[in-house]
């Protein structure tokens, strides 16, 4: 999958700061050393790289790391954040034109995704509620016209064609009157891709920028290319001020450097990507998420940023006892439960750990009074061994621990399951929050 690797390598970075009690400047030197590495490898520009490893070396130097409880915990979240930075910060939206319609025009070269994109692009503003219009400027790849029409028709959306004869200025014009007279408040023009930049194809694209003065310039441009597409990029951007990319193909195999690269060389933000074959609506393209997705972190960073926010020393070293897993028991357990009850909607939480994928049966624990008083007689009719080391719990003691809290075996059973699943996230917690946890003051 995208960022495979790049994610798995900072993930072992970080997680060896998070083995150290305390981060000294050299650590975070060695880390930086090998996020430098993880990027150059994920094809990202290495002046990009190298501007991106100061600012994070500065912001973890300059006392926020080394002075923090959670010092590994603090670099995700400068290395997140700076990430998020180097990918526009915030979310670049599609410009609107004062008086409809709102002109947008697609480039590329063939391959890219351009056609699909426009057909996403449609479909996204007509799921809106816009009224957007196709046009088919592309009149030299054999079929490509076709293609937008049967793009088109998948999705309802009308398509503006004059053949393969007429010249594609003509057409872009016409389309834009078209839309005009027919109350479309988007125009969508797929234009001619080549195999290469070339004089003949800038030249016909500009022309067309001439003609209908697009709000937009979207360059389509195809993730698994990598830096390459970061040069295709900043060709267009200086022949034809681009206003934005949509960066296709991000569901394949693409080793990240496009998305991460791009904006910082061109100046120029992704606005949208493309996720796949398949016409669905265009994906706005929001940094922050990318970055964590980057991170392999879901939205772990947000917890993390939630318990930041929460928690001080004191109860976060409370918390690290609670989480070794080694020491999580039964009793911890319902401990566990009446506090979880306090901190929200249980499910809200789990939505935000990564990996919850196997864990989902988790979501099945309704907390309320009863379950509770539920849980706690099954606990009591355990013996202190059995609620230390729940493997012992074979089916003649799961029978007799049924009768003695007036339950069922399968009732017993279901709460072993949760305990388990319970117990597993902690571990997943307390390796995010490093083996001593966060440093509290009793360290
Ligand atoms: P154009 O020449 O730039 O108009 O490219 P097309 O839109 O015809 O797309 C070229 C090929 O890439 C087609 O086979 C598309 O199905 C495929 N494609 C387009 N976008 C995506 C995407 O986001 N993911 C994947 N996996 N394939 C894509």
């Amino acid at each position: 999958a995208a960022f495979e690797s790049l994610t798995s390598r900072l993930q072992s970075v970080f997680g060896k700061l998070r083995g150290k009690g305390k981060v000294t400047e050299d650590d975070v030197n060695e880390a930086m050393r090998e996020v430098r590495l993880a990027l150059l490898e994920a094809d990202v520009n290495f002046k990009v790289v190298k501007d991106f490893i100061a600012r994070v070396k500065e912001r973890a130097i300059g006392q926020e790391v080394v002075k923090s409880f959670t010092p590994g915990m603090v670099i995700i979240d400068i290395v997140n954040k700076e990430l998020t930075e180097l990918m526009g910060g915030t979310q670049a939206k599609l410009a609107k034109a004062a008086k409809p319609p709102t002109v947008i025009m697609m480039a590329g070269l063939q391959g890219a995704g351009k056609t699909t994109a426009s057909a996403k692009l449609a479909l996204m503003l007509q799921k809106g509620g816009h009224k957007p219009l196709l046009a088919a400027c592309d009149i030299y790849r054999p079929a490509a016209i076709k293609q937008l029409q049967v793009l088109g028709g998948q999705i309802g959306v009308p398509v503006f064609s004059l053949g393969d004869k007429v010249n594609p200025v003509d057409i872009a014009r016409q389309a834009l009157q078209h839309a005009k007279d027919e109350g479309r408040d988007y125009l969508i023009i797929d234009t001619a891709g080549r195999l290469h930049i070339d004089e003949a194809l800038m030249e016909e694209l500009r022309q067309i920028h001439e003609a209908v003065k697009p709000d937009e310039v979207l360059l389509v441009v195809d993730a698994m290319i990598g830096q390459e597409a970061v040069n295709v990029a900043q060709s267009f951007h200086e022949q034809l001020e681009l206003t934005g990319i949509v960066l296709t193909k991000l569901d394949g195999d693409t080793r990240g450097g496009a998305a991460i690269s791009v904006k910082a060389v061109t100046g120029c933000p992704i606005k949208f990507v493309g996720m796949g074959e398949k016409i669905e609506p265009l994906e706005p393209f929001h940094p922050d998420r990318m970055a964590s997705r980057i991170l392999g972190m879901g939205d772990m960073l947000s917890l993390i940023e939630k318990a930041q926010a929460a928690i001080d020393a004191e109860k976060a070293a409370e918390m690290e006892r609670k989480m070794r897993a080694a020491e999580f028991t039964f009793e911890d357990f319902l401990e566990q439960m009446a506090q979880v009850r306090k901190l929200g909607p249980l499910d809200q939480l789990l939505e935000m750990l990564p990996g919850m994928g196997k864990l989902k049966q988790l979501k099945d624990i309704q907390i309320d009074e009863r379950q509770l008083a539920r849980v706690e007689a099954i606990v009591k009719s355990m013996t202190t061994e059995e609620k230390r080391n729940p493997e012992i719990l074979n089916h003649s003691r799961r029978k007799r621990i049924a009768a003695g809290s007036g339950t069922t075996v399968a009732d017993v059973n279901r709460l072993i399951k949760q305990f388990d699943d319970m117990r597993r996230m902690m571990k997943q917690f307390s390796t995010m929050m490093g083996p001593k946890g966060p440093k509290g003051g009793k360290g």
